[in-house]
């Protein structure tokens, strides 16, 4: 099939009913309940990926608009109507969400990836079914939040018999900022702990990609979550993400996004001493071993990067293999790269769709023009496909060295690097060689020498025979420079939750 033809075919594709209606219906802020205006008047427009053609506009809220819906928040933090709720209550409130978001699948699916680009199959089942799961493990931990019982040897209050209940207050209104990889389900990580722990929320959704947490705000109040309990207001990053980040009442800032941004929020969240969580890039390694199974490793390493066309955090962009099995590994990881089939998100036989925007399509390009020009040696993709749209083809630099800006900096789209090793040692110092720490996989079938690397790796997660497995039960974050704090399981109700000692004299 020529070009042409998938340009015709992306040109003439119509959204479902339910999609376009969302779609004709004016985008406002979610404040209190209720939609309303941003105070300033300006729009941001919506494209799609495939296409490069707007397709809608959200409004560009700004640091009043904020200031109203951190108002809200908080009022609804004191509120008899939230916080006179009991803790099983909080959980149904979830569950009723999960059921929720679980009835319109289809809807948020298609919206996804139409405003994100990814194929519809993925966005069902990665995006969407995993906020279900998500807020399903996360209303179970509402009734779970308890401290403990201390008997202190404190020798200060002769003759009183003294206890002390450390237990665990909700943190207060949490601001959430997310990016536009996953957009729904980045919302979800963080409204859902928020909300089992008794937290309020303002979540700014990243610019480029705010539909599903606008339709998801609908969802919250059909749940019966009190008004002003979740906020969306949608705006700029230096406006609206500024804005929370330096607002007094915010008591916590939850963010997923570049290293770059991370440092700036983490700096503004000091000089109110916010509480913050900081999920960030990442330039994950991937090594392959020489008894590894190739059948499973070069599938394997190909989609630790090409999944979501390579814009994840934990993408395992680095590869290195084992020099007694390169010229084979890296022949079948080139040529499963060639046979990915690149294509319009809404085409049932779509593997990697297009980048989530015209800037992310130059910045990855540039990259590989930069790989190049460091003597990177092109094995396969390295180009734009197609006339319109924001398409990368699946991108193999081979030969590299840890001194290229390839290696060292993500590059957030479908282009891996890789070089050779001689021995497990070399493997893991040029994994370890990077201001990143969020992910490595390791593949091999032996079990001493897979524990062996894995155990040295500096990264918040290691996966021994697979790449980007995630689950809500697990711990998830960055050593380095990839993040603070840890999301997810128990760590994540720890992050939405400030420790208290009250002392008993009696
Ligand atoms: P990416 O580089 O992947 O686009 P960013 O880190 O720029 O990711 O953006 C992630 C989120 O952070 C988005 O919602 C964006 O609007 C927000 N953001 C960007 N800059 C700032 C900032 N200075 N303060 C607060 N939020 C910001």
């Amino acid at each position: 099939m020529g070009v042409s033809t998938v340009t015709q075919q992306q040109s003439n594709h119509q959204p479902s009913a339910a999609v376009a209606a969302f779609l004709r219906r004016p985008k406002q802020l979610w404040i209190d309940g209720t939609w309303v205006d941003s105070v300033s008047g300006r729009a941001i427009e919506v494209y799609d990926p495939a296409t490069g053609r707007q397709i809608d506009s959200v409004q560009a809220g700004v640091a009043a608009d904020v200031d109203r819906a951190v108002a809200a928040a908080s009022a609804a933090f004191e509120s008899a109507a939230w916080r006179g709720l009991r803790p099983a209550d909080r959980e149904a409130l979830l569950w009723r969400l999960s059921d929720l978001v679980a009835r319109d699948a289809d809807i948020l699916a298609e919206l996804e990836s139409l405003d994100n680009g990814k194929p519809v199959g993925l966005a069902r089942m990665v995006d969407v079914n995993g906020a279900v799961e998500y807020l399903r493990y996360m209303a179970g931990w509402a009734t779970k939040i308890h401290g403990r019982v201390i008997h202190p040897s404190f020798a200060g209050l002769p003759g009183a018999e003294i206890t002390v209940n450390a237990v665990r207050d909700p943190v207060g209104v949490v601001g959430q900022i997310v990016p536009w990889n996953f957009p729904l389900l980045m919302a979800v990580w963080k409204l859902a702990p928020a909300l089992a722990a008794g937290c309020t929320c303002v979540l700014k959704p990243a610019e480029q990609t705010s539909l599903t947490a606008l339709y998801l705000a609908e969802l919250v109040a059909e749940a019966g979550f009190p008004a002003g309990v979740v906020n969306v207001v949608t705006g700029l990053g230096h406006e609206a993400g500024a804005a929370l980040v330096a607002h007094p009442d915010v008591a916590k800032i939850a963010f997923t996004g570049s290293t770059e941004v991370g440092k700036i929020i983490g700096r503004g969240c000091m000089d109110t001493m916010k509480r913050v969580s900081l999920e960030l890039g990442g330039k994950s390694p991937v090594i392959v071993c020489a008894d590894a199974d190739l059948d499973k490793a070069i599938p394997g390493a190909a989609m630790a990067i090409f999944f979501n066309a390579g814009q994840v955090c934990t993408a395992g962009s680095r590869l290195y293999v084992d020099a007694k099995i390169y010229e084979p590994f890296m022949a079948g990881i080139a040529a499963f790269a060639s046979g990915i089939k690149v294509g319009p998100g809404w085409a049932p036989d779509t593997q990697m769709g297009p980048l989530v925007s015209a800037e992310q399509q130059a910045r990855v390009l540039s990259y590989i023009e930069i790989g190049k020009a460091e003597g990177g040696e092109l094995l396969v993709g390295g180009e734009a496909q197609g006339d319109e749209g924001y398409f990368v083809k699946p991108t193999i630099l081979a030969n590299v060295n840890p001194a290229m800006r390839v290696v060292r900096e993500e590059i957030f789209g479908p282009v891996v690097v890789a070089q050779k090793f001689a021995t497990i040692d070399e493997a893991v110092k040029l994994a370890n060689t990077s201001d990143y720490g969020l992910g490595a996989s390791v593949w091999s079938e032996g079990l001493s020498t897979a524990h062996r690397i894995a155990s040295r790796l500096q990264a918040g997660s290691v996966w021994v025979n697979c790449h980007n497995a995630i689950d809500p039960a697990v711990p998830f974050g960055g050593f380095k420079q990839s993040g603070l704090g840890r999301e997810h399981g128990e760590e994540a109700i720890n992050l939405h939750t400030e420790p208290k000692s009250i002392w008993y004299a009696v």
